[in-house]
């Protein structure tokens, strides 16, 4: 069990028994300022769940052991947590035994890690337990889940990619992130036209700078940085 610990975050439960996609769950939900902890089964799964205490779990559906139905219906006899299944299975029946079993919510595999962050936080926006939400670099100031881009008090209209592209860029704010670092986190790992970030970018820009002083910054031969002062 590893657990990594961000201080008044939603405490995330992750169940997932391929090591690579729990990895990178784990560190998806991390960067997006979620307490984290990952399992690869349901292997003394009571104690766990009343070790983390969890606000949200995502469980695989098919794992060794006891599936994610199974922990599902644990968790919602013994505990308050949210459940998002994760299952490569898309049929509708699939999906009814899911909502049948508790989910709150259901991701089909392979998807984009935004989309598990937008849908984790979703979940527990409906179950009242997310707490602040809202990210400000300088004047901007960004509400995720209602979806609200202010830039100097101005409303500033975005799609959703670009709302996910400046939240991953303003929740990082003062480090260097790596054109690929972006399309993996922002597009996930179907994407790789390190283009496609420039292009997003510029329309960013455009929006958000045409007053104001530059907020996202190019690191030649690197990525991009957003901060308030160059
Ligand atoms: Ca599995």
């Amino acid at each position: 069990m590893e657990t990594r610990t961000t201080a008044d975050a939603a405490r995330v439960l992750v169940v997932e028994d391929e090591p690579v996609l729990r990895a990178c769950i784990a560190d998806g939900l991390t960067d997006a300022g979620f307490q984290v902890t990952s399992l690869a089964d349901g292997t003394d799964f009571a104690a766990r769940v009343d070790t983390v205490r969890p606000d949200v779990s995502i469980l695989d559906v098919m794992l060794p052991g006891t599936g994610g139905f199974g922990l599902a219906e644990h968790l919602r006899t013994h505990s308050r947590s949210s459940v998002v299944f994760l299952t490569a299975r898309d049929s509708v029946s699939d999906r009814l035994a899911g909502f049948e079993a508790g989910a709150d919510d259901y991701l089909v595999k392979p998807f984009v890690m935004a989309e598990l962050v937008a849908r984790v936080r979703a979940v527990l926006r409906r179950s009242g337990k997310l707490r602040s939400t809202t990210l400000q670099v300088a004047d901007l100031v960004i509400d995720e889940d209602a979806g609200q881009v202010m830039r100097a008090g101005e409303p500033v209209s975005v799609t959703a990619t670009e709302l996910r592209l400046l939240c991953y860029l303003a929740r990082h704010r003062g480090l260097v992130l790596s054109k690929t670092q972006i399309l993996t986190q922002v597009w996930g790992y179907e994407a790789y036209d390190p283009n496609l970030v420039e292009a997003y970018v510029s329309v960013l820009r455009r929006k958000l700078e045409k007053e104001g002083t530059r907020l996202i910054h190019t690191v030649r031969g690197i990525g991009y940085r957003m901060s308030d002062t160059r």
